[in-house]
């Protein structure tokens, strides 16, 4: 049955995402998987058929949509099962430029936006180091004032597209004697002193690049500033809402997707005079996830609508994250079980989509990061 949230356009973003992502991912992504990147010709493609613009303004060229569609548009790519390729997406279009798209100047737009939308120039978003994950407040690369600019220097860590990124939306300290002071830049990769200082190789999604960047006296002109100086704190904190709405979004998908895998290889595989689907236990089991699937659909859709009319939906978006990021790995942990010796192959979807399902409980706010952020607003 049709979710309430969804409309006509909607239906059709989804239906053309997900006719995409089978026609041009399924096919190529072990290949990408192989070489830890997805092609650039691939995000030009996205970007041309407008998948980047979903959520542009229409003065702008884009679709001028909310959340909603972002949640639509990340379901629809977590049905290739290469959440390595989604991420990579993501990062781009929901994660990074919403920092562009609220905080940017009329310049920054006319000089940034047209190739960002058309995937010719790729976003990543710049906050995590080595002593900075979940307590955002302890960064430590600095920006201070030189000229008619700023002077970078620091590391970041675990950056989606920090390798083949053209354009990183960093957080650094720009008041040093308050807690909160950061604020955000735009820094393009060819830049002097930013650099590249290793390629990270993960447990899954390995298709997606992952960096550790070092800036050291990378100077960036003042028009480069994204947003009111030192408010950056708190713009990546409004930020994060869009970000765990994704994050949910990728769970949601990829448990959705298990199911559907499960299913199918329970109800062909011969065991005991009948099919595994036909033994209690196993439908019973699947059947159960399937519920949890859509509790968690529902919190996700409830949620992103909270966003999209103006609603602070803090509470709602941090359970909503904790619940699926938890719920996916459970789901997964069965149905990886339920293919047997088949699903501990390399070979399998569902073994790669266990691994990869591995960062959702902890990316974007970990699960014990995001229950205090409910218990805050639930014990008042
Ligand atoms: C593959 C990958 C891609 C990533 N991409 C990006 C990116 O593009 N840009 C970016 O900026 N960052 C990125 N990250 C960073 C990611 O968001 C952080 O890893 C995450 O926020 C956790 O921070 P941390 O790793 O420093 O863990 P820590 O903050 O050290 O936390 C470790 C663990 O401690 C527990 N914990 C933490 N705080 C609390 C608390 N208050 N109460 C109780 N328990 C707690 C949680 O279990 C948590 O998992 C990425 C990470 C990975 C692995």
């Amino acid at each position: 049955m049709r979710n309430i949230y969804m409309t006509d356009e909607l239906e059709e973003i989804r239906h053309q995402v997900e006719t995409f992502v089978e026609r041009e991912v399924v096919p190529n992504g072990d290949q990408w998987e192989e070489d830890g990147l997805i092609p650039r010709e691939l995000l030009e493609k996205m970007g041309s058929l407008g998948m980047f613009s979903l959520r542009v303004p229409e003065a702008r060229g884009g679709l001028g949509m909310g959340e909603i569609a972002s949640v639509v548009f990340a379901e629809a790519l977590a049905t290739s099962t290469f959440a390595g390729f989604e991420i990579t997406a993501l990062v781009h279009t929901d994660l990074a430029m919403p920092h562009l798209l609220r905080s940017g100047t009329p310049e920054q737009h006319d000089r940034v936006l047209p190739a960002v939308m058309l995937g010719e120039t790729i976003m990543a978003l710049a906050i995590t180091e080595p002593d900075a994950g979940s307590d955002v407040a302890g960064i430590r690369t600095s920006a201070v004032k030189d000229g008619d600019g700023y002077r970078l220097n620091g590391s970041k860590l675990y950056i989606t597209n920090g390798v083949y990124g053209d354009l990183v939306v960093v957080a650094a300290r720009t008041d040093p004697s308050e807690r909160y002071g950061l604020s955000m830049f735009l820094v393009e990769s060819d830049r002097e002193g930013f650099a590249v200082s290793k390629k990270l190789d993960k447990h899954g999604w390995r298709s997606s690049d992952t960096a550790e960047l070092t800036f050291t006296d990378c100077w960036i002109p003042q028009e480069n500033l994204l947003g009111t100086e030192h408010r950056g704190f708190y713009e990546i904190m409004k930020n994060f809402q869009n970000e765990r709405l994704i994050l949910g979004a990728m769970a949601v998908g990829a448990a959705q997707k298990g199911i559907e895998l499960a299913l199918q290889w329970t109800q062909q595989r011969a065991a005991f005079g009948g099919t595994l689907y036909d033994k209690q236990t196993i439908r019973h089991r699947l059947a159960m996830h399937q519920a949890h699937v859509d509790a968690g659909r529902a919190a996700l859709y409830h949620a992103a609508w909270l966003a999209e009319n103006g609603v602070d939906a803090t509470k709602e978006v941090s359970a909503m994250k904790a619940f699926t990021g938890e719920m996916v790995n459970d789901v997964l942990y069965d149905c990886l079980q339920f293919h047997g010796g088949m699903g501990y192959m390399r070979e399998s979807p569902i073994e790669r989509m266990v691994r990869d399902a591995r960062i959702l409980s902890i990316g974007g706010g970990a699960t014990e990061v995001m229950l205090e952020e409910v218990a805050k607003r639930s014990m008042l």
